[in-house]
């Protein structure tokens, strides 16, 4: 979401003509998206925002902007602690800033307010054939340890409609591949803050989204597992554009964690919603979000997490150690925060197991040919080619194609992050002919 964001804000500045700066030294604007969903985020944005504060000494007439989640969680307190702040908005206001640099303003702006979504302005895109569409803005859950529903706002949906059209938009101009992004997206259309207008459910979105022509890849994230049901399992078994891959965050295994979380789910759930999910569609990816430490969590909790985590065997997961973020519950369970050393130990030792299943599940793919949509040269090795399967697993590959090509590659070799492969020119030639 974040990075999105950040094309939105290069799209819009290039739009009113400012284009990338060789450096920070050379730039005119300098402009920072922030995110706030962990500390540490915080504390390196601080660093950098100081030194920006030293370029402006030396050069006055330099602007600084700071927008997205940092922004808006300390929009009582930015101007006063970082008083060189020219303007600073939050991650729903990113069209003020262009308000701001157009207009004569001589003292710092500040602009916060929820105004549903205002991101109607041209996107810079990183790829030429992939694009991201924001389906809902904010969040209605009240995760405990969560910092989004407050610097994001109430959930808003957009109309389908519109998300037609602009999906429309992006495949006439060459993309081939759209990632839905929404903090819960089986909840569009169904705002509890504002009149739902969305006038469909998720699973008729990504049918109509199916439907159209030149759009070859439908990925989305995230989807809730309170929320997950049994018409998107039936959209991913019978949609032909929707990736095989799912996007479950568990968060953690244990039941009691889960309560304190307020996730809505417990462990049961959240295996039912994977059995049904493969029941459907054997081969789907699965991948997850966790979190080790939270307040309160003992070595049976964690040992839970553990069990879950052998037991589903996860294509990958992202795993974070908690961390308290201010106004939010969880934070204020300080009598029950857990020591970093444990914390630590047990990060080690999830990624230890997530990673080795990762790396077993992976295997499946050895021998197999999958459509692999090309990215361009390998970081590893650029005379090979790098791209992405449906699974959403990296691929290293040998041969010739062109980025935004779907081509076929026969996987000789999986690690748990990647697979290597060369490409099938007997497929080729035959998906050529027919
Ligand atoms: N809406 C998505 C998550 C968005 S935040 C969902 O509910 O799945 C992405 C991930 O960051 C979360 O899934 C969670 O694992 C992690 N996260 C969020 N807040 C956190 C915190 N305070 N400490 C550590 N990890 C956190
Ligand atoms: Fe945060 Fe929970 Fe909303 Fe995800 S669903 S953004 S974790 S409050």
């Amino acid at each position: 979401m974040n990075e999105h964001d950040s094309e939105r804000m290069k799209g819009m500045l290039e739009s009113l003509g400012y284009g990338e700066a060789d450096g920070p030294d050379a730039a005119d604007l300098l402009l920072f998206n922030t995110c706030s969903i962990r500390e540490k985020a915080d504390t390196k944005f601080v660093t950098h925002l100081r030194q920006a504060a030293a370029r402006k000494r030396q050069r006055p007439g330099v602007v600084i902007g700071v927008g997205g989640c940092w922004a808006q969680s300390v929009k009582d307190q930015v101007f006063a602690d970082f008083p060189f702040v020219d303007v600073a908005f939050g991650p729903g206001q990113v069209h003020k800033l262009a308000e701001f640099l157009t207009s004569d303003a001589i003292t710092a702006q500040g602009y916060f307010e929820f105004e549903g979504f205002t991101g109607h302005l041209p996107a810079k895109r990183e790829r030429a054939f992939s694009g991201w569409m924001q389906i809902s803005v904010g969040c209605d859950m009240v995760c405990s340890y969560c910092i989004v529903p407050s610097t994001r706002g109430r959930q808003v949906s957009r109309p389908a409609d519109e998300l037609l059209a602009e999906a429309e938009g992006l495949v006439s101009d060459g993309v081939r591949e759209i990632t839905l992004l929404g903090q819960n997206v089986n909840a569009y259309g169904r705002d509890q803050g504002s009149r739902a207008a969305a006038g469909m459910t998720f699973a008729e979105l990504l049918g109509a989204l199916d439907g159209i022509e030149g759009l070859d890849r439908i990925r989305y994230t995230s989807p809730h597992p309170q929320d997950f049901k049994d018409d998107v399992v039936r959209a991913h078994a019978e949609l032909p554009s929707l990736c095989p891959h799912l996007h479950l965050p568990l968060q953690s295994g244990s039941s009691t964690v889960l309560k304190a979380m307020r996730r809505t789910y417990n462990r049961e759930r959240f295996m039912d919603r994977v059995a049904l999910i493969r029941e459907h569609c054997p081969d789907i990816a699965i991948t997850t979000d966790i979190i080790v430490g939270f307040p309160g969590e003992t070595d049976a909790d964690f040992a839970e997490t553990m069990e879950v985590c052998d037991e589903v065997g996860f294509d990958g997961a992202f795993t974070f150690v908690y961390s308290p973020r201010r106004e939010t519950e969880a934070a204020a369970m300080a009598d029950r925060f857990v020591d970093r050393e444990t914390s630590g130990e047990r990060i080690a030792q999830l990624v230890e197991l997530v990673q080795r299943r990762a790396a077993e599940r992976a295997q499946r793919f050895v021998g197999r040919t999958l459509d692999v949509m090309v990215e361009g040269p390998s970081r590893t090795d650029p005379s090979r080619l790098r791209g992405r399967t449906g699974h959403n697993k990296a691929v290293n590959f040998d041969g010739l194609a062109s980025p935004g090509e779907i081509v076929p590659v026969q996987i000789t070799a999986a690690s748990s992050h990647s697979l290597s492969g060369e490409l099938s020119l007997l497929d080729r030639a035959g998906a050529a002919a027919g």
